[in-house]
């Protein structure tokens, strides 16, 4: 099977700190009516390559489909969009690490969301979900989970190469 490239799909992984070293594609039907959006994989993302298939992603689907029997709602998660804000395993708990690859990833979900159902919703948990699609970081520490709609999606927030500092001048002796 070829492997999937983020590239390919937009991201800026030369500019990113993640580099490419573990991406989980997404996955799920085009013209999809709903995204769930997390933050990044987990370790046993990367082992299976699949998003939202650890601890959390299980019981999402459970809980999800236990609301979807509930409220007599025909939608399993082979008709979900599944996918991460940063598809790359974080290397450290770095805030700025995490923004940089939030922010590196964005064209490629851009790509993703517009590939969705134009009345689609999404469905965003953790406050890198939250960041990526408000552009917002005020009260990201509080934030767990939200709606939102793909006609009000912000712009794609821009990438600066980043700059390296100017080597001290060595003292003459
Ligand atoms: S997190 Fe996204 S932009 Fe960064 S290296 Fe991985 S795929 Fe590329």
């Amino acid at each position: 099977m070829k492997r999937y490239d983020p590239r390919a799909h937009g991201a800026r992984c030369d500019l990113c700190p993640r580099k490419m070293q573990t991406p989980v594609p997404p996955e799920g039907p085009k013209r999809a009516m709903l995204c769930w959006l997390g933050q990044d994989p987990g370790k046993n993302e990367v082992k299976q390559l699949r998003p939202f298939v650890g601890a959390t992603g299980t019981r999402l689907a459970g809980l999800w489909e236990a609301g979807c029997e509930a409220n007599k709602v025909a939608l399993p998660r082979s008709q979900i969009w599944v996918t991460n804000s940063a598809l790359c395993l974080p290397l450290t708990k770095s805030a700025s690490e995490a923004k940089r690859a939030v922010d590196c990833c964005a064209p490629r979900l851009r790509k993703e969301l517009l590939n969705l159902h134009p009345s689609a919703g999404i469905l965003a948990m953790g406050k890198w979900a939250f960041y990526a699609m408000t552009n917002k970081l005020k009260g990201i520490g509080k934030f767990s989970g939200f709606f939102k709609e793909l006609k009000k999606l912000p712009p794609v927030p821009e990438v600066k190469e980043k700059k390296s500092k100017p080597r001290k001048k060595e003292k003459k002796t």
